[in-house]
């Protein structure tokens, strides 16, 4: 078995649709394979608009509806010959009529839950899987047409649901009907109550990830519109390029600190099915791409990335009775986790005099609120300092298993920054050494990616310029 999980440009219009056929037709695979494909690029986007207009008691939602089925008519019109069109444009068209009448429902109550969002979310996989499988049909590709909520079990957290691993691998099991070529949508599942729900946006890879642990795949493919997972953002550093192998681990700390080709919860149920995972460019599909695994082929890169995340805010609680004082990380991760906010980095001096929290821009000033509410008798006794924020900040993570046991790459790193007057706000080590992630400025970010990229990295010119020894 061979899952193949097509992204939103791939299936963006007639002419990617056609060249992903393409794809799988020259595979010659002699084996089934399930092709998840997402939702055609934007539409998810404008599904949100939708409802938000409609929420608003904005009529112009219906101006939205009319552009997504224009959109998708028009990939019919090209993609299948005119004298069968009308059995999928019939579907298709039954498709936007239930969308009108939820929005009218959810326009009419200026009210909407969750589990309407996920509902209304719903569409762009439901449509998209529905047009690439007739497309396949006329096309060399004979198919089955899945509905993954028929299989994907989810917990009821309807915008970002969690799959329940025992049932989904069960029905997938059961279920899934034998045929050599099965097409299906990404993101979109089935609660226990039986209620449509999504799995996060980018969710599509994790779909596929589920469908392959389900199916014990050889390999799970993801096809997007770059060549695999790169050294580091390429619109940052112009010398990044994309990177031939990685393990599963290097490539979660990647994904987790923004490489944004994979939706980070992918890779673990292929870790526990110990099923590879290669990333590929549809629009350039003689390139090796990316393969993930648990055995990657040994490398002379120590780095295998360099990630930045920017939009960071820091918050700093420091005082002089923290130290030697249990519970003070405790209450303060508390109360940034009792607001839902996110956590992307901690640091605490070894005095134990102040802790650091590095978390998204955009939650700082709630985090910030909370954080001060909690503290307030110990501000007001002056045993810990009112807390500090300071924005916009960036994170960069380096990131490879060649790190463990290497000494140098710490000193390297802050030197080079150091002597190019870069300032480092803070910085943590995982202790399984696989990641050393660090603070700066936000306007120093790119200039650090391309001192530490230029410094750590391969040259183009294929010299290594910090190999392993
Ligand atoms: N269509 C969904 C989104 O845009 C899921 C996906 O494409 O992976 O988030
Ligand atoms: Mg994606």
């Amino acid at each position: 078995m061979l899952v193949l999980k097509f992204g939103g440009t791939s299936v963006a219009n007639a002419n990617a649709i056609m060249q992903m056929a393409s794809v799988i037709r020259d595979k010659n695979y002699p084996g089934k394979m399930v092709v998840v494909v997402s939702a055609m690029s934007g539409v998810t986007d404008m599904l949100i608009k939708c409802f938000q207009k409609a929420e608003a008691h904005d009529d112009s939602y219906q101006d939205l509806i009319q552009e997504l089925e224009k959109k998708h008519m028009e990939a019919i019109e090209q993609l299948i010959p005119m004298n069968i069109q009308i059995d999928i444009k019939g579907r298709i068209k039954l498709r936007f009529r239930e969308l009108e009448d939820v929005c009218k429902g959810v326009f009419l109550l200026d009210e909407i839950s969750d589990s309407i969002k996920a509902r209304v979310m719903a569409y762009g996989e439901l449509l998209s899987s529905a047009i690439v499988s007739e497309a396949f049909q006329y096309n060399g590709l004979p198919n089955k047409l899945i509905d993954s909520r028929d299989f994907i079990v989810t917990d009821s957290n309807y915008l970002n649901a969690k799959a329940d691993l025992v049932k989904t691998y069960q029905q997938i099991n059961d279920k899934l009907p034998d045929a050599a070529l099965i097409v299906a949508p990404g993101f979109i599942a089935r609660s226990e109550s039986g209620k449509t729900t999504v799995l996060g946006r980018g969710g599509s890879d994790y779909t596929a990830s589920l469908y392959a642990a389900g199916t014990q795949a050889d390999l799970l493919e993801i096809w997007s519109d770059v060549d695999g997972m790169y050294t580091t953002d390429p619109r940052k550093a112009k010398s990044a390029y994309s990177i031939p192998e990685l393990s599963y681990e290097e490539a979660m700390e990647l994904a987790y600190f923004g490489a944004k080709v994979l939706y980070p919860p992918t890779i673990s149920p292929l870790v526990a099915a110990q099923i590879p995972l290669l990333l590929k460019n549809t629009f350039n599909p003689s390139h090796q791409g990316t393969l993930i695994s648990n055995n990657p082929a040994p490398s002379q890169q120590v780095i295998k990335g360099l990630s930045c995340i920017d939009n960071i805010a820091m918050i700093t609680l420091s005082g002089n009775v923290m130290v030697g004082v249990p519970g003070i990380a405790m209450r303060m991760f508390k109360a940034v986790a009792k607001e839902n906010i996110n956590i992307y980095f901690i640091t605490q001096s070894s005095s134990e005099h102040s802790i650091t929290i590095g978390l998204a821009e955009a939650d700082g000033n709630r985090a910030l609120k909370a954080l001060s509410a909690e503290f307030e008798e110990d501000i007001k006794q002056g045993t810990i300092y009112p807390l500090n924020l300071e924005a916009p900040m960036s994170i960069i993570a380096l990131v490879g298993n060649g790190m463990i046991q290497q000494p140098g790459i710490a000193g390297t790193t802050f030197s080079l920054l150091g002597d190019n007057n870069i300032n480092i706000r803070a910085i943590a080590q995982g202790a399984t050494e696989r990641n050393i992630s660090f603070v700066v400025q936000a306007d120093d970010a790119t200039k650090a990616v391309n001192l530490l990229h230029d410094t750590f990295f391969i040259s183009k010119t294929g010299k290594p310029e910090f190999a392993e020894a």
